[in-house]
């Protein structure tokens, strides 16, 4: 589903992915650990085109967003392949960037009208019917500001979900919540892996990446360090680096 070959991003000077590569399957949940400023962030936003790389590869589904040719320079497919494929992932952000001025139906429903073109009466029941699965069907009529954090975060999840993606990429969804609302986020995410639906997850919710990934990837200072199965990784981690960022972030 995902091909990334050596990529890599600078920000002026600094380079902040030195040749990551990840393929991921269909149907797998990965998921990213690693400190703070370690590039886990940067990669999926170049993924989905957020940020552009300096070279590397990326393919999704099969099909070519970015590659490098034999002389070291970048080529992007034209901007509207590259916006379709990057329709295929979801993305979900830390702060959950809900529009103030619609109501959560409306925040599921605008996507898919304003970028697709879809029908109002076609997406209605599809939103409904995320938002019920989220738990929300009491609140389709409110305003995003009269929600908890994790009600926003599970509307933000509803309204990725209705562009249909084919691949989900989660960054750090659940780190702006208070501790006692990040449950009923990974409960949504737990239940979306449990259909099947491709995901990276960059988190730092070591329980959810040891219970619901199928690998683990830890990333320092713009590189993959090590990546195995959650148990390699958290049981046995071959890496230095690994061992010291989780013993330090053991629960
Ligand atoms: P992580 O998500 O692992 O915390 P990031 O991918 O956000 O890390 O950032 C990796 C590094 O790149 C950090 O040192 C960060 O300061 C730097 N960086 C990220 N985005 C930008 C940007 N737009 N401009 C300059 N530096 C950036
Ligand atoms: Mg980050």
């Amino acid at each position: 589903m995902i091909r990334a070959i050596n990529l890599h991003k600078h920000f002026k000077q600094f380079e902040a992915l030195k040749g990551v590569s990840l393929e991921v399957a269909k149907g797998e949940v990965v998921a990213i650990i690693g400190p703070s400023g370690s590039g886990k962030s940067t990669f999926l936003r170049c993924l989905n085109r957020l940020e552009t790389i300096d070279e590397g590869l990326i393919e999704i589904e099969g099909e070519e967003l970015v590659s490098t040719d034999y002389q070291g320079k970048v080529q992007y497919v034209n901007e509207n392949d590259a916006r379709l494929i990057c329709q295929k992932m979801g993305m979900v952000f830390q702060q959950f960037n809900l529009f103030p001025h619609l109501t959560v139906l409306q925040n599921v429903m605008e996507a898919p009208i304003t970028v697709k073109g879809v029908k109002a009466q076609e997406i209605l029941p599809v939103a409904q019917e995320l938002l019920r699965k989220v738990g929300l069907e009491d609140k389709m009529a409110t305003y995003p500001s009269r929600l908890s954090g994790g009600q926003k975060q599970r509307v933000a999840i509803a309204r990725a979900l209705a562009m249909k993606p084919d691949i989900m990429l989660f960054d750090e969804p659940t780190s702006a919540l208070d501790p006692e609302l990040t449950g009923e986020v990974l409960r949504s995410m737990r239940q979306l892996a449990e259909e099947h639906m491709t995901m990276i997850v960059v988190t730092h919710e070591m329980g959810f990446a040891r219970e619901v990934a199928n690998r683990v990837i830890f990333m320092d200072k713009g590189e993959i360090i090590e990546e195995g199965t959650p148990q390699e990784i958290f049981e046995n981690p071959s890496q230095s680096r690994t061992q010291s960022f989780l013993s330090v972030v053991a629960e």
